[in-house]
């Protein structure tokens, strides 16, 4: 590929290219670079996407690529790649294929296999993973939470014992019963709301779930868009109690593979607990 700030135009190939969120200043210049070396730029919205052009002064043709017309337009982006054009994806903001279009446009050109790269830059789940002060040794990325509350409470009790911190998008107008949902079915955790990131009214907003439920019950639904990070479940230990049975049945089956030491050390890295309780239970299951 030939180096940034070079007139030339792009390899052939499906460049996945990440624009802002909210503030200009983030267009990275390998991202300009790559959207005004390619031969068109495919994106959710072309309203959208010719302003982003036309504040980086690039002129390009765009050809409007979305979940409504993606099986008929891969083909087609698919077969002006084999023909050596350079074909640039971007989304509406941030980084595309995160909760945007363009997993099965990358799947498919790497399995013809074409080129494909990225410019890598902006996305809301990351900036408000950067802010919340919330662990991100392991997070889980949700996407949008179900828009009715019975799916939604469904949607977060799947992930009641998972070890991570839970980030995900959801619309601000729904923020404050998603909040509800969630102090009631994940109980009092730490969480953060990140809201209008990078914009003139960026907030972070940080408390339990139950603290920000109220808040929000009481002052409605916030403005601008929003990203939500809920902390980990307290480990087993701080909360005072044993292990819980799916901790259980991973320690016995270890057990029957593995020394008491390993299935301990094993068990604790697949659900975050702590090895010293799950060597003493480890102890009990095996009789020693
Ligand atoms: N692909 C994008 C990314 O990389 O962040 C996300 C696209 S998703 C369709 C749009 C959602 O991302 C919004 O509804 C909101 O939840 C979140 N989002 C996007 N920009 C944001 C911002 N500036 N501040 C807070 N949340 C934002």
């Amino acid at each position: 590929m030939a180096e940034i700030g070079s007139e030339t135009k792009l390899g052939a190939g499906l460049y996945v290219v990440a624009t802002p969120i909210g503030n200009l200043g983030d267009m990275t210049d390998r991202a300009r670079d790559m959207l005004k070396r390619a031969d068109l730029i495919a994106c959710e919205d072309t309203r959208v996407t010719a302003k982003l052009l036309t504040a980086n002064l690039i002129k390009k043709p765009l050809v409007p690529y979305h979940e409504h017309n993606g099986a008929a337009m891969r083909p087609k982006l698919l077969a002006k790649i084999a023909a050596g054009e350079a074909v640039a994806l971007v989304s509406d903001a941030g980084t595309p294929l995160i909760s945007d279009p363009g997993f099965k446009l990358v799947a498919e050109a790497q399995d013809a296999g074409h080129h494909v790269t990225a410019a890598p830059g902006p996305c809301a789940a990351i900036m408000a993973l950067s802010l919340a002060g919330l662990p991100t040794d392991r997070f889980l990325f949700m996407g949008f939470p179900p828009n009715k509350s019975g799916a939604r409470q469904s949607w977060f009790t799947a992930e009641e014992k998972t070890h991570a911190s839970l980030v995900f998008y959801e619309s601000a107008r729904r923020l404050p019963e998603c909040l509800q949902d969630a102090a009631q079915t994940l109980g009092d955790r730490n969480a953060a709301i990140c809201r209008e990131l990078t914009k003139k009214f960026e907030e972070v907003r940080r408390g339990t779930l139950a603290d920000l439920a109220a808040h929000y019950a009481e002052a409605g639904a916030p403005k601008g868009e929003v990203v939500v990070v809920i902390g980990p479940p307290p480990h087993k230990d701080e909360a005072g109690g044993g292990t819980d049975m799916d901790t259980e049945h991973l320690l016995e089956a270890a057990l029957k593979h593995m020394s008491v030491k390993s299935a301990a050390a094993f068990v604790a890295e697949i659900t975050g607990e702590k090895k010293k309780a799950l060597y003493s239970r480890a102890l009990e299951i095996s009789g020693k």
